[in-house]
This record gives C-alpha cells, structure tokens and sequence, in this order.
C-alpha cells in the first residue's frame, strides 16, 4: 500500500485537514514482476538453442567435420536447434499479437469440419511418428463464426500436445459436438497426465510441468497461453480434466455466433 497525503488550508489559511490517497500497488507490483520473469524467461529460451548451436558450429570448424558421421550428426542438432527458436519466436510474436489492446481477430464464416481436414494430414504424420493412433468424431452443425486460422491453431496446438504427451501405442482423439447456441470440442489422450496442484498454471506462459520432455518434443512452453488467449477472445472458455498416468482432456467450448465486445 503506498499513501500519499496533502494539507487543505480554507480561503483565509487556516487549516482544515488533510486529504490521503491510498494506493493499492500490490497488484501494479504482481504485473511488474510478472514482466520480468516473462523477460527473464525469453532470454533463457532463446540463449539455449544459440549456445548449441555456436557449440556445434565451432566444433565442426575446429576439425570435427572432417569426420562425416559427426558432420551429420552435429547438422541435424543446428537444424532442430534453429527449428526451436523459429517457433519460439513465431509462438512469441503471435502471443504479443493477441495480448495487443487493440488487437481484433478476423471473423469470418468457418466450416470446424473443413477446418480440421485441412489440420488432420499435419496432425497424422505427427501422430505416426510417435506412434500414436489418432481418432477423431463429429457430429451436428461445424459453421461458426470466428477466426478460422486462429482456430486453428487452437486445435493444432492441443492436438500436438496430446500426441507429444501420450506414450508410444497410446490414443489421441478429438471429438466434436453442437449444443444449443455453442460448439464443445473435447481432445483427450491416455498419456502422462498432469498433477493436480499443477493443472490452473499450465496455461500460464513458459509454465511447464517437465520441462525436458517439452523440449524434447520441440515445445515452447506457449502453446497452451495462445490456446487460452485465442478461445477467450471468441468469448469461449477452455478447462482440464488429467489423471497423473492415465490421461488428459481439454475441452474447448465456444458460442456459434460471435458477439463483438
Ligand atoms: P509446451 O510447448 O511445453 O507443450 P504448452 O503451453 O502447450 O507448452 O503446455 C504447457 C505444459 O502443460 C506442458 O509443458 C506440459 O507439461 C503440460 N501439458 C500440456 N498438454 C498436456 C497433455 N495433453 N498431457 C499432459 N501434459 C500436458
């Protein structure tokens, strides 16, 4: 709390009191220290990958290319280490984007369905990577009004971290339903599951329950952030439902008609 106070003196100056103002700082405080962090954070996750990569560069060029099966090996690692800060920023200026006041999204009519057939070949060679079967359900009216790429991205980000977050052989499916005047998508796989106390911050930015096991499956730590930003702003709302070790749902629900605010 920080107080600021002032005398007031009447017309012939004699004195007549005192005026405080009280400040609640505390949450100016919170929004501060959350900035830092937040810088704090992309600085690390950006230093990562570029050390690797100044590593491996230089080892090359102090004579380890001559030895073709480290040449390649050191390649791929660039390129997947270069990989990750190519979405790290794309994740990070699609997040600045949509924390913007004025930031608008582009509605349009959207098919849900031929939305998610154009997602579903990307989705599919992911999934067979990882061996992961992929189902997917729908069922009733898929025209919305809303930002069809954003939308897209809203599955595609909860698609991929169901795959990446489920074991070899496990399952990954996405199911789709109208009801009344909304759409609820629901995407749940049988993976690792996330623990209780965890579950309201994972949508927080950087906020990872394993962080080795995000970036090894190229994970930003964003993908959750944007999905929240994105479904909010089409006045939706996103919730959880994990079991440590049995599996994961999230489930997205948002009004057909989108209402400007
Ligand atoms: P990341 O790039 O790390 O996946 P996200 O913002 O998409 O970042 O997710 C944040 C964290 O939430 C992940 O690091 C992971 O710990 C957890 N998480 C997200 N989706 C799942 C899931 N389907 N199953 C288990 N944990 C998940």
């Amino acid at each position: 709390l920080e107080v600021t106070g002032a005398p007031i003196f009447s017309e012939d100056r004699k004195w007549k009191g005192v005026v405080l103002v009280f400040h609640d700082i505390s949450e100016l405080k919170q929004l501060e220290q959350m900035r830092k962090d937040f810088v704090a954070n992309v600085s690390h996750e950006l230093k990562t990958p570029i050390t690797s990569i100044r590593g491996f560069s230089e080892t090359l060029l102090d004579g380890a290319m001559k030895d073709e099966a480290m040449l390649e090996q050191f390649l791929h690692i660039i390129l997947k280490e270069s990989g990750r800060l190519q979405s790290l920023i794309q994740d990070l200026l699609e997040l600045s984007k949509l924390e913007r006041e004025d930031f608008n999204l582009n509605i349009e009519q959207v098919n849900i369905q031929r939305l998610l057939s154009d997602l579903l070949p990307i989705v599919q060679q992911h999934a067979d990577q990882k061996e992961v079967h992929l189902t997917t359900e729908v069922e009733g009216n898929t025209m919305i009004e809303g930002d069809s790429s954003r939308l897209k991205q809203v599955f595609m980000n909860l698609l991929t971290n169901a795959i990446n977050y489920t074991k070899v052989d496990g399952n990954v499916s996405l199911i789709f339903k109208d009801k009344d005047d909304r759409i609820l998508v629901s995407v749940s796989d049988n993976g690792v599951g996330i623990p209780q106390e965890e579950v309201s911050r994972i949508f927080e930015r950087f906020y990872r329950v394993d962080k080795a096991r995000s970036r090894n499956s190229g994970g930003t730590g964003l993908g959750l952030a944007i999905v929240k930003h994105i479904v909010e702003a089409h006045h939706g709302n996103v919730h959880v439902d994990s079991v440590v070790d049995e599996g994961t749902t999230f489930h997205v629900e948002i009004p057909k008609q989108f209402t400007q605010s």
